[in-house]
């Protein structure tokens, strides 16, 4: 059947573009779930949905691994308290980002709150710095002022346990509930660093009021500089920034709020945020066209025999340890929240 193989071999590479050989891989450990959300099976698989259009970015993260000498502390908001929390030695693969998931009872009408993690280390080599810092993005010891790339350990994500969440992915939710995919994407934005990465506040323009970012793919995207909700801490789009999914008109998915019976997905502006913060950002087609597209794959490289090959590149030539940095202490980066609109 070698005819048939190599038409199979062809449909797989025409499809090959879905799926990145390079990928990021989202861990979420939930044992500070105090608010007990994710002991449901739906909650827990439409935060994996909500990750998936992360893991398709194709930068390469360095690994963290303590050791040696190296040691280092993590530090994040607890998601099932709000308070602060750490730990020390945590272990990160090549290109893994691990977040803390959670929820609890959040004041208001606040329906999720998320952001990077931060760090502190008193002895470590300068790889192993720059990994816990960047994850290899940019130099370690770059100014805030100068960094235009992003990456980071993890950080931690919490949603308010008494919102009225729809957890069905296919279904979308009623006129009566909240989004939960549509609030996970939010905040997982923001622990990849939009409104809260020193890469995206070098890119806000404070002179207009409202401020305004002019990262260039957004700008390009946008048409001009795009406006940023009110002054003091703009960390999102605009109320109401409207763009487009799929060719579909769209409110952004990170403006500050989400209504009743909507459903968001990155936009076209959304993704365009992330590139000028610094990430190599892949679109995911919707989830069901995804799941096909995975199904049809598996069929194929099954008919086919293909040996999959799925190994990475070889790591570029690193430095050698260089002597001990000094002590360096990071704090976590302040968190977001996304909050359910008025009306
Ligand atoms: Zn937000």
């Amino acid at each position: 059947m070698r005819g048939a193989g190599r038409v199979a071999v062809a449909v797989v590479l025409a499809l090959a573009p879905v799926r990145p050989a390079a990928a990021i891989d989202i861990t979420f450990d939930y044992s500070l779930d105090a608010g007990g959300l994710f002991s449901n099976p739906q909650a827990v698989a439409a935060l994996d949905q909500a990750a998936a259009y992360f893991e398709a970015f194709l930068d390469d993260l360095d690994a963290i691994t303590p050791g040696g000498g190296n040691s280092w502390t993590a530090s994040f908001t607890n998601p099932g308290t709000g308070s602060a929390a750490s730990v020390v030695d945590l272990g990160v693969l090549q290109d893994e980002v691990y977040i803390f998931a959670g929820s609890r009872s959040i004041p208001g009408s606040t329906l999720g709150i998320g952001g990077p993690g931060g760090f502190s280390f008193s002895s470590a080599t300068l790889p192993f710095a720059t990994a816990i810092q960047s994850r290899g993005e940019f130099a370690f010891g770059t100014p805030p002022a100068s960094r235009t790339d992003f990456g980071m350990w993890g950080g931690s994500v919490a949603f308010d346990t008494g919102a009225s969440w729809n957890f069905d992915i296919a279904g979308g939710p009623s006129l009566a509930q909240v989004d939960f995919l549509s609030v996970a994407i939010h905040e997982l934005a923001h622990v990849f660093g939009f409104g809260t990465a020193d890469s995206f506040d070098n890119l806000i323009d404070f002179g207009p009021d409202p401020a305004e970012f002019t990262g260039s793919a957004s700008v390009l995207e946008w048409g001009g500089a795009v406006p940023l909700e009110a002054d003091p801490d703009p960390g999102h789009w605009a109320e109401g920034t409207l763009s487009s999914y799929l060719g579909s008109p769209q409110e952004a998915a990170m403006d500050p709020s989400i209504s009743g019976g909507m459903r968001k997905y990155l936009t076209d502006l959304d993704y365009a945020g992330l590139t000028d913060i610094g990430w190599q950002v892949v679109m995911l087609p919707e989830p069901e066209r995804g799941l096909l597209v995975a199904a049809a794959l598996m069929l194929l490289t099954g008919l086919a025999s293909m040996p999959r090959s799925r190994r990475r590149p070889p790591v570029s030539g690193r430095p050698r340890p260089r002597p001990r940095s000094r002590a360096r202490r990071r704090a976590p980066r302040r968190s977001r929240d996304f909050v359910r609109a008025s009306g």
